[in-house]
């Protein structure tokens, strides 16, 4: 276990905009308010919506994409740093029209029909860093 101890320095609500893919426009939130480390939250609608299944195994992510429009119900993730830059890590459960949802890791691919996001910067030492783990094949927090 690897704990990185931090004190909330300061958060933002940031209104995404329509049209955006969500990763890229959190990722850009992020790096627009100077996020090292911190944590994510997110609601709203997308009109697009692709998410990321890794599969354990063949330690590789499969691109799921899903037909229709649907709601975020949940996003929730982190921003630490890779190779020096602020890297967003969101998992999302998002429901259709049925109300039923799915989930997933939040890979390029979801365009924003609405979304408003939480932010919350953490202020402390070093940031965590992610690098290549051999056992899992994610880039994980050293
Ligand atoms: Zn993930």
């Amino acid at each position: 276990m690897n704990v990185y101890r931090f004190i909330p320095s300061a958060a933002a609500l940031v209104r995404l905009a329509t049209g955006a893919d969500l990763l890229t426009e959190l990722q850009a939130a992020c790096a627009k308010l100077g996020v090292r480390a911190g944590s994510i939250e997110a609601i709203g609608a997308v009109s697009t919506l692709a998410l990321g299944y890794y599969h354990q195994d063949r330690k590789e992510y499969e691109t799921l994409r899903f037909e229709g429009r649907w709601e975020i119900v949940s996003a929730t993730g982190n921003v630490s740093l890779a190779e020096g830059e602020p890297f967003v890590h969101v998992h999302v459960v998002a429901s259709g029209a049925d109300g039923r949802c799915v989930g997933g890791h939040l890979v390029p691919g979801c365009t924003v029909f609405a979304a408003e996001a939480t932010i919350v910067a953490l202020e402390a030492g070093d940031s965590p860093v992610r690098e290549p783990d051999d056992v899992t094949g994610l880039r994980l927090w050293r």
